[in-house]
């Protein structure tokens, strides 16, 4: 069986434990590969062989920097198959999806830093005739990334690349739950010429490389994105130790539906919205809300679109939903389509699981699942399940809509349809998010902040606010 390594000092190495994490295949339910069980002594390995590197790489110049990131970019396309296939059965997501999104974004992720760092510029302020200040924007050091396991590689380098881009060496843990592709990038920096040190993969649990990143006294900056609870506890280490924290957190999306909209593109996105990467994407829209007058018309031909998706074996280029990626994870998914029962809701289609036939009879699969008729506050209505399950919920007028769709603790994204744009730019003012989408939906462009508010996270990253993130400004003033 196939024996992950840690990536440290540009060389690929077993845990200083010497043992290993099964790693499971979740559209078969078995065990395929063994990760490094890595400790506290790894990440201080790691942390070594950064602050080794920092010196040289901070002062590589932006050009240099530049080539050898654009060369991690290119060899991400070349591999775009093997990738994408080794992302899809890590994850279970389709291989069609991880083609086309995962893979594709990674690589972009490098190309748009490298290339980012040839056109930033600090600021200067004159003072006229008194003098005048400018501000040097130095990276930090070594970076602490931490990444969850919904998006593998696509998240692990949105992280990685700016961090490395600014010129700081990394320190980086993937999700201990999809490793693969994060070790595959360790042999494509190899290849790169990544110098050694620059960037470092520690793999293992969260409770033991994650805190050991989190708490090192070394580590001055931490980017993470993962679940509000661990957002929490990482906080609670970082800020007495006055670290730099990026959060990028769980959310509770509403996708807002006015009866004016244009419903065949509405109607198409949000099938994509709700059930993409079988709903475990932090931006889908679980909470649909509908303007009363179009209520029972969306149902109908929601319920019927729905109906029609596959859920099947990923590597099937006509699948919709692939495997949920855990046993852990389905179980908590079921557990939440049966408390929205309980909490009186009705489920309009979907709620099992799946047993597919064949080699994937012990794959987690569940069904793309609708509920109408919860309260918008009750637990099913305000906790973040994560899964392919959205609720269908009427509004009569935007504050009604307002008052509900802000009533969670969470402030990701927002979705809003409607062809009155005065409207939409109204409602778009006055929810309670980070990132908006109007008439569509995960349209990105990296230049722009990406990040939540309230239990959504810290924070933005994205374009330039990742570069100043992963930098810290030094004003300095001379007096004519
Ligand atoms: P998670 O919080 O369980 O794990 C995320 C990462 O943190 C993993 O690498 C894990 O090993 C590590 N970790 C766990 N405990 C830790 C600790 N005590 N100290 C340091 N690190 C620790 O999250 P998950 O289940 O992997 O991911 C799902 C969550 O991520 C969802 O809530 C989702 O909304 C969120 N998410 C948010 C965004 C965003 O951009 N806001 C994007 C994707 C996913």
């Amino acid at each position: 069986m196939q024996k992950l390594q840690n990536y440290i000092d540009g060389r690929l190495v077993e845990p200083a434990s010497k043992e290993y994490i099964d790693n499971y295949d979740p559209s078969k339910g078995e065990v395929y590969s063994l990760i490094p069980d890595s400790n506290e002594e790894d990440v201080n390995r790691a942390v070594n062989a950064a602050q080794k590197a920092f010196p040289a790489w901070s002062s590589t110049s932006v050009e240099k920097r530049c080539e050898i990131l654009m060369r991690i970019s290119s060899l991400i396309e070349q591999n775009l198959d093997k990738l994408a296939n080794a992302e899809s059965k890590d994850n279970g997501k389709p291989v069609s999806l991880a083609k086309a999104v995962d893979i594709p974004r990674a690589a972009t992720n490098f190309h748009f830093f490298a290339t980012a760092i040839l056109h930033y510029a600090s600021e200067s302020h004159s003072m006229g005739d008194l003098g005048f200040n400018y501000t040097l924007r130095e990276p930090v050091g070594v970076a602490g990334c931490i990444s969850p396991w919904n998006l593998p590689l696509y998240l692990f380098t949105w992280k990685i690349a700016p961090a490395l881009a600014a010129g700081n060496c990394v320190v980086a843990k993937p999700s201990e739950v999809t490793p693969m592709t994060a070790y595959l990038l360790s042999e494509i920096c190899i290849e790169a010429g990544l110098p050694n040190g620059v960037l470092n993969i520690v793999h293992g649990y969260g409770n033991k490389v994650g805190s050991s990143i989190t708490s090192h006294p070394d580590i001055p900056l931490i980017s993470f994105t993962g679940g509000t609870k661990t957002g929490a506890e990482i906080a609670k280490i970082a800020a007495p130790m006055f670290k730099k924290l990026s959060l990028e957190l769980g959310g509770k999306n509403p996708n807002i539906i006015f009866e004016d909209c244009d419903f065949d593109k509405m109607i198409d996105t949000t099938i994509k919205s709700s059930f993409s990467n079988q709903g475990e994407i932090c931006l889908c829209g679980s909470r649909i809300f509908l303007e009363k007058g179009i209520y029972e018309k969306f149902k109908t031909e929601f319920v019927t679109k729905t109906k029609n998706l596959v859920v099947g074996d990923p590597t099937d280029s006509k699948t919709n939903l692939g495997a949920i990626v855990s046993e852990d994870h389905m179980n908590k998914i079921l557990s939440y389509i049966k408390l929205a029962e309980e909490e009186g809701g009705t489920i309009l289609t979907g709620g099992n699981q799946v047993t597919l036939q064949g080699d994937h009879t012990n794959g987690w699969y569940i069904e793309p699942t609708i509920i109408q008729g919860l309260p918008y506050d009750c637990r099913t209505n305000t906790e973040e399940i994560f899964g392919p399950v959205v609720t269908l919920i009427p509004f009569d007028n935007e504050d009604d809509l307002l008052m509900m769709a802000n009533s969670t603790k969470y402030g990701l994204s927002a979705t809003i349809w409607t062809e009155n744009l005065s409207r939409a730019h109204r409602i778009a003012a006055r929810v309670h998010v980070g990132i908006v989408w109007i008439n569509c939906w995960l349209l990105r462009d990296l230049r722009t902040p990406f990040g939540g508010v309230k239990n959504s996270g810290v924070g933005r990253e994205g374009g330039v606010e990742a570069l100043r993130f992963f930098t810290e400004p030094k004003n300095i003033c001379l007096k004519l």
